[in-house]
């Protein structure tokens, strides 16, 4: 690994050289400094006396503290969710559950502003990505409302051979773990919630350590929509209090959203316990840009397609494959596109990039810049910690970067960064372009531009991933949504996504 040369920047550096931050003291969060963790339907004291703070990573500021859970916190938060299973919950009719979710939808939205900030304070994603974040969670409830008839739905199925048919029963499989991480702290959590509920699961949720705060904003609106006690449950800790909830007894599946190798610890623990799971891990997907796309449009959606929340975003093509006839056009119109958005204040409306979550980040992303570097990259725009251009001192800011003259070998080509780069490579034919994009051991996300439409879906159709954009970037709450290979196991969103809450069983009668 190459190490970084760069030092995080001073916290207590200067503020004149800096621009003026929005003033951090004047909003007012209905979680900073907490002691409880939600179980039974109530804020209740951790039992355990550590804290671990939750820092402003736009400067470096520690504005908040939640409890470091135990083991006998995972024990109350699993016994309530327990209780809550054997009680009336599960046994509500799927359109009863269904329309506690819409309540929690008109909760959530009724809490827009506060979910932003929060959102935006602990990991730095710009207002104008976390604003959405409300409207986002509240959409992804009301669309699994919409499943309950699904769930009502009669399934007999006659014995192929006559004789006999069976009905067939959509259980919810129990108590589930949620366990999500620091870059969308709210929805990688409610894509799961939703389901479980809507299913009749009760769940337990540990948000990732640097973004413990904007989901008990959620929690604060699951509460309110009357939801029973014990049916959400939440836990704040580290990754090891993560591990005691994964293989606590008493959960029934695990529902995780993180990087790849805390994914394939989880899997190797649930193997051993035979307990359902489902991963959606890192990505490294690629951009093909065919030889007629209209680069323009492609300008259009490039800030959310490879690099949406400061590059902090799982799915994004980060990897460009341009043709070799319009290379440098490639590459004079990804650099003119980043360089244009503005880096700073996430709180500030017009900002385009933060920084990055965490300091660990910071450092992770600009050591990928040193060694893109060292490997002969050309950094186009960007590729320096932001506190070197003299503008943003404090804080993990890296500048949004864009490398050409990338070869498929270097670092930065095959790994995932999470942070704001973006790489260009170079290809001479299509069936080349094709196998770069699947030459990866990830498969989550890609995007392919081109003016034939047909054309560019037959590209599509070869790519070996979870999902592609045609010239237009997005995710659909009712389309399946995972990865291949290291990506992940398993599926989300859709009907697909309900089913991983449940478990089957086949009642047979002669007939
Ligand atoms: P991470 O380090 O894997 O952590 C994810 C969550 O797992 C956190 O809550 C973490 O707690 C917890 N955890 C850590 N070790 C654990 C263990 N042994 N057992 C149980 N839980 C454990 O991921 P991250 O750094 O937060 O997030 C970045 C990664 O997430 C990137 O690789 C990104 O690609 C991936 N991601 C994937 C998707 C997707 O949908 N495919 C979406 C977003 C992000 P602590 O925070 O306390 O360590
Ligand atoms: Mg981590």
């Amino acid at each position: 690994m190459t190490s970084a040369t760069h030092d995080a920047p001073a916290h207590n550096a200067p503020a004149h050289d800096a621009p003026a931050l929005t003033a951090r003291t004047a909003l007012s969060l209905p979680h900073t400094h907490v002691d409880t963790i939600f179980v039974d339907g109530a804020w209740q004291p951790s039992q355990g006396t550590g804290r671990n703070p939750v820092t402003d990573p736009a400067t470096g500021e520690v504005w908040g503290s939640v409890p470091d859970g135990t083991p006998e916190d995972v024990d109350a938060a699993v016994g309530s969710a327990q209780r809550a299973f054997q009680g009336e919950w599960p046994k509500l009719s799927p359109s009863e559950r269904a329309a506690y979710l819409i309540r929690i939808a008109e909760e959530v939205e009724k809490r827009a502003e506060e979910l932003s900030l929060t959102n935006s304070r602990e990991n730095g994603s710009p207002v104008s990505e976390s604003a959405g974040a409300a409207a986002n969670a509240a959409g992804i409830f009301r669309y699994f409302a919409t499943l309950a008839g699904y769930l009502e739905r009669e399934d007999v199925r006659p014995f192929p051979r006559g004789g006999g048919e069976s009905v067939v029963r959509r259980d919810p499989l129990g108590v589930c773990a949620l366990i999500a991480p620091w870059n969308f702290p709210i929805n990688l959590v409610v894509i799961k919630l939703a389901p479980a509920l809507l299913a009749g699961c009760t769940v337990v949720i540990k948000p990732a350590s640097p973004t413990p705060l904007s989901i008990r904003v959620i929690i604060d609106a699951v509460a309110a929509a009357g939801v029973p006690a014990g049916v959400v449950n939440l836990v704040t800790g580290s990754g090891r209090l993560g591990d005691v909830l994964v293989k606590h007894p008493g959960v029934a599946k695990v529902a995780f959203t993180g990087s790849t190798p805390v994914g394939r610890k989880i899997a190797a623990a649930c193997g051993e316990l035979l307990r359902p799971v489902t991963l959606e891990l890192g990505g490294k997907s690629s951009a093909i840009v065919l030889p007629d796309a209209d680069l323009d449009a492609m300008s259009e959606v490039l800030i959310r397609s490879s690099m949406r929340n400061t590059g902090q975003t799982c799915y994004i093509s980060t990897r460009i494959l341009a043709p070799a006839s319009r290379y440098d056009e490639v590459v004079d119109m990804v650099t003119a596109t980043i360089a244009a958005g503005k880096q700073g204040d996430p709180l500030e409306p017009d900002t385009v990039f933060g920084p990055c979550a965490t300091e660990s980040q910071y450092r992770t992303v600009l050591e990928y810049v040193e060694s893109g570097l060292a490997e002969g990259a050309r950094a186009t725009t960007g590729g320096r910690a932001a506190s070197l251009s003299g503008g943003l001192e404090q804080g993990y800011f890296v500048e949004p970067t864009v490398f050409a003259d990338v070869t498929p070998d270097m670092r930065i080509s095959r790994e995932e960064i999470f942070g704001p780069v973006i790489t260009i490579l170079k290809y001479d034919t299509v069936d080349e372009a094709v196998a770069l994009a699947n030459n990866t051991e990830f498969g989550l996300g890609g995007l392919v531009f081109g003016s034939d439409e047909a054309a560019a879906l037959a590209v599509a159709d070869r790519m070996d991933t979870g999902s592609v954009g045609l010239n237009f970037f997005a995710s659909n709450h009712a389309a399946p949504f995972g990865g291949r290979h290291d990506s992940g196991l398993g599926t989300e969103y859709g009907i697909e996504g309900l089913n991983a809450y449940l478990s089957y069983k086949s009642i047979h009668r002669k007939v």
